[in-house]
């Protein structure tokens, strides 16, 4: 077993990290204020290879593995989990099917110029009677000449209201089984396609959007990989982000722990530094007790995905983990700070109500609970 980053990802890191605190920090705080997402950042994050890390070189991408994307996602949501979901849904959600499923016109038109930044991504699945139950999905996809006709509506899609494209998933049969679910590439804007901005308490500098679809004709070579049935590939593309997703709440749960520290170290009551009282101490133990044990389950569950073993339990795991692990750090850095935590000139406030928002994305605590314990009872549950 060996346990250390390699030379090539601690340099990821400490690079990753000096564009963060050069270029994503000083704009964090205004787009939680605005709730616009800064839009050059997608151009620079492509210009600096982010985007492509995760992807072989072949493709268009960098080369680097899931160790290296969940390095860069910890560091971006480590100023700002807010970009850090703008970059997920686009460097993944987005595209990660077309990588996987698309064809090569498919590939050539959305996903290369997505990992350049040049064309801005989301994915369109959830729904206003579905988020948790996929299989339910109302979005119907009716074949017509040439192509499918759509009707329906998506909530909650990051992105949207700034994206080139959408990969959309609907129904092309009415039956409630997997190969009835396909998935779509959708040209944005779209005069079928009508997108609202909504207004979030949470994770306010990324920008989500309410779909409304009314009659809209996607030719038969926007059908991902120019098949139906392609809802296995959104389920595999889920559990890998699930380990990208714990990362990114890793990072913002290490965030509000340094600023936290920092504080305890220099804030004097009662003649002494906060950090020598016990409470406050030991509040901290728990956090950083917290944060290590995610960080192990998020570098093991990348680890498996670079070596193709990751399963749909072992990702719910680490999701499950990370995304409490964060709420309960990001509270315990509210409590050290305390009345400061209110105010806006410290992040902890601002990573507490972004940590809310991952009980519920990318698939609620409950839900990940049902994929963890679905295995229960076979002999080889067990790691
Ligand atoms: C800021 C934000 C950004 C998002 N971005 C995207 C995006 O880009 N693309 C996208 O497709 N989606 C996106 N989502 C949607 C997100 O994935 C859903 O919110 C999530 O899947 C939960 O669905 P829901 O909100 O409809 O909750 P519901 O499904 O209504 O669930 C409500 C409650 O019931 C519980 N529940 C429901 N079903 C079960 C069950 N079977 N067993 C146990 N408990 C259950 C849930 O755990 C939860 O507590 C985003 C959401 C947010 C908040």
């Amino acid at each position: 077993m060996d346990f250390t980053f390699s030379p090539e990802h601690v340099q990821l890191r400490e690079t990753v990290r000096r564009h963060a605190e050069a270029e994503m920090k000083p704009h964090a705080a205004e787009a939680d204020d605005t709730e616009r997402f800064p839009p050059h950042l997608f151009r620079r994050w492509g210009e600096l290879g982010l985007l492509g890390a995760r992807y072989p070189e072949a493709d268009g991408g960098v080369g680097m593995d899931k160790v290296s994307d969940c390095i860069i996602r910890e560091e971006i949501a480590r100023v700002s989990q807010a970009f850090c979901g703008a970059y997920s849904a686009h460097s993944h959600l987005g595209i990660w099917p077309i990588w996987r499923a698309g064809t090569e016109m498919q590939k050539a038109e959305y996903f290369r110029p997505a990992l350049a930044g040049e064309k801005v991504a989301c994915f369109g699945l959830s729904e206003p009677d579905g988020g948790s139950n996929i299989r339910a999905m109302k979005t119907r996809a009716e074949k017509v000449e040439g192509g499918y006709r759509l009707n329906g509506a998506k909530l909650y899609i990051t992105n949207s209201p700034m994206a080139d494209f959408m990969l959309l998933a609907a129904r092309t049969a009415p039956d409630l089984k997997p190969w009835a679910i396909s998935l779509f590439i959708v040209r944005l804007p779209d005069a079928a396609v009508h997108i609202s901005h909504l207004k979030k308490e949470g994770l306010k500098g990324s920008e989500t959007g309410l779909i409304a679809i009314e009659d809209l004709f996607v030719p038969d070579d926007h059908v991902l990989g120019e098949r139906e049935g392609t809802y296995p590939v959104i389920l595999d593309s889920l559990t890998e982000n699930r380990v990208g997703v714990a990362a990114s709440v890793l990072g913002l749960a290490k965030g509000a722990y340094e600023e936290a520290l920092d504080y305890a170290r220099t804030r004097i009551v009662a003649g002494k530094p906060i950090l020598q009282y016990q409470a406050v101490a030991h509040r901290l133990a728990d956090m950083i007790t917290d944060i290590e044990a995610a960080h192990w389950m998020v570098y093991h569950g990348a680890w498996k995905v670079d070596q193709g073993t990751i399963d749909h339990a072992s990702a719910a795991k680490i999701k499950l983990f990370a995304s409490e692990a964060a709420l309960r750090v990001t509270e315990g850095a509210m409590r050290v700070l305390g009345g400061a935590s209110i105010m806006r000139e410290y992040s902890v406030g601002r990573h507490h109500r972004d940590a809310l928002v991952y009980l519920f994305g990318e698939g609620t605590s409950d839900v990940q609970r049902n994929l963890i314990s679905r295995g229960m009872g076979q002999e080889d549950y067990l790691p």
